[in-house]
């Protein structure tokens, strides 16, 4: 009997409990790198990643890459394994990484080959901290249960927690032929979409047991389901998440090139990381010709710190301007104060304890400005059409100074530099 056939389409649902952290109680699955471990499910925040586009071969570039996106925040980073040179060149990427001191995790990107390359050359599977494996890439019958069992034994032998990423671009095709056929004998057949929905859940979780038949323990077992439209992967999700405890890895596919990718990308995942589910999310961004990669890892954080769910970096709040803005002032104001903050955090993460939570607000006149400086820690009012040119400044909800001349960002900039020092700087005790 195929592993796949060990599921039906009516496993019991599980009664869905959020936890205290506001998750679904979902397995704790342990990633680690030396002394540095990422925990994913069991209650813990929901973990950030990303994925390289560089040639893996490219020993240098991949690390030089892999360092960008951890500085930018991603605490596991995924890497492509697709031939043997790529798979030869990984423990040279991890020493590089541990020479630079980045002990990020890294994730290796297996398809068709990765039972082959993972026994043939052994010191990538150790270099690793855990495996994508795709069951839909592994050949058919047979072959592709030889193929996955050994993925898992090698996962076993080195210790190393999988991630079971079935895709709907790559769906295994025997299972979905056996779930059309078992389809077309129902009374009232589902539409086509919902049996593809199903037999993702189904590979995926048939396969997670599989693996634990295999002798990987339930604590070393990601799944994804990943699609590439929002109200699939909503169904999906919430199907897999209330048929099995493991953490789920949350994604859009194939999201799509700027402002498309993002929007689509946070329209499905919001709702259910509102709903507690997920446990890890990447986000699928196409990057412009000469983009920036690290921009999946500041969309992944800005849906998790929007949410309310984590806190990476102070945030911003700004009027989005309008005929009463005399100037771009404060729209430069804005963005500047964004990317100061940002440019800061990775020594102010350490320095300043808690400031990842604070709010800046930057607004453009008096109609809602002093209002909005009030509520953030700090805020500034730019004058609008027709008023006086000045600047009031607000720290902790009260007007402290009042700026004007042509130095109001530097002198903002001072204000906020002093305030992260007295509310965040560690107080020496005698
Ligand atoms: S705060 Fe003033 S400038 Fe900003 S959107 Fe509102 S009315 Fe327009």
């Amino acid at each position: 009997m195929s592993s796949t056939d060990s599921l039906d389409s009516s496993t019991q649902a599980r009664p869905l409990a959020v936890g205290a952290a506001g998750r679904l109680n979902t397995r704790p699955v342990q990633v680690r790198w030396g002394g540095h471990s990422v925990q994913v499910g069991g209650g813990a925040p929901v973990v950030v990643q990303s994925m390289t586009n560089t040639d893996t071969t490219q020993a240098i570039a991949t690390a030089i890459q892999v360092k960008e996106l951890a500085q930018a925040g991603s605490e596991m980073v995924r890497i492509t394994v697709n031939t043997p040179e790529a798979a030869q060149e990984v423990p040279a990427i991890r020493e590089q990484l541990d020479r630079m001191n980045v002990s990020v995790p890294l994730v290796g990107d297996f398809h068709y080959n990765g039972h082959k390359l993972l026994t043939q050359y052994p010191e990538c599977a150790q270099a690793l901290s855990k495996y994508r494996i795709n069951p839909g890439n592994m050949g058919g019958g047979k072959k592709r249960d030889d193929n996955f069992a050994q993925m898992i034994e090698i996962a076993c032998r080195y210790d190393k927690p999988v991630r079971i990423g079935v895709n709907w671009g790559s769906l295994d095709h025997e299972l979905m032929a056996r779930k059309m056929d078992e389809n077309s004998k129902r009374s009232t057949p589902w539409p086509a979409q919902a049996v593809m929905r199903d037999a993702l859940v189904v590979s995926a979780i048939s396969n997670a047991r599989r693996a634990e038949e295999l002798g990987l323990s339930p604590n070393g077992i990601v799944l994804s389901c990943k699609v590439s439209h929002v109200q699939d992967l909503i169904t999906v999700y919430q199907d897999l998440a209330s048929r099995c405890d493991y953490p789920l890895h949350l994604g859009l596919t194939e999201a799509g090139m700027g402002s498309k990718g993002i929007v689509a990308s946070t329209a499905a995942l919001a709702v259910l990381l509102q709903q507690g589910i997920g446990d890890t999310i990447r986000i699928s961004l196409t990057p412009e010709p000469g983009g920036d990669r690290a921009r999946e890892v500041i969309v992944a954080q800005e849906i998790l710190q929007s949410m309310g769910l984590r806190a990476f970096t102070p945030m911003v709040v700004a009027c989005p301007g309008c005929g009463r803005t005399s100037s771009t002032v404060f729209q430069e104001l804005a963005d500047d104060i964004q990317a100061y903050l940002r440019r800061q955090m990775p020594v102010w993460k350490d320095k300043y304890p808690g400031v990842e939570t604070m709010n800046v607000a930057v607004m453009g006149c008096v109609v809602n400005g002093p209002g909005e400086s009030r509520h953030a820690d700090i805020g500034i009012s730019l004058p609008g059409t027709g008023e006086i040119p000045s600047a009031p400044v607000f720290v902790d909800g009260e007007r402290t100074v009042t700026l004007k001349g042509d130095a109001i960002a530097q002198e903002f900039q001072a204000i906020v530099e002093d305030y992260v020092e007295r509310r965040y700087g560690r107080k020496v005790t005698a």
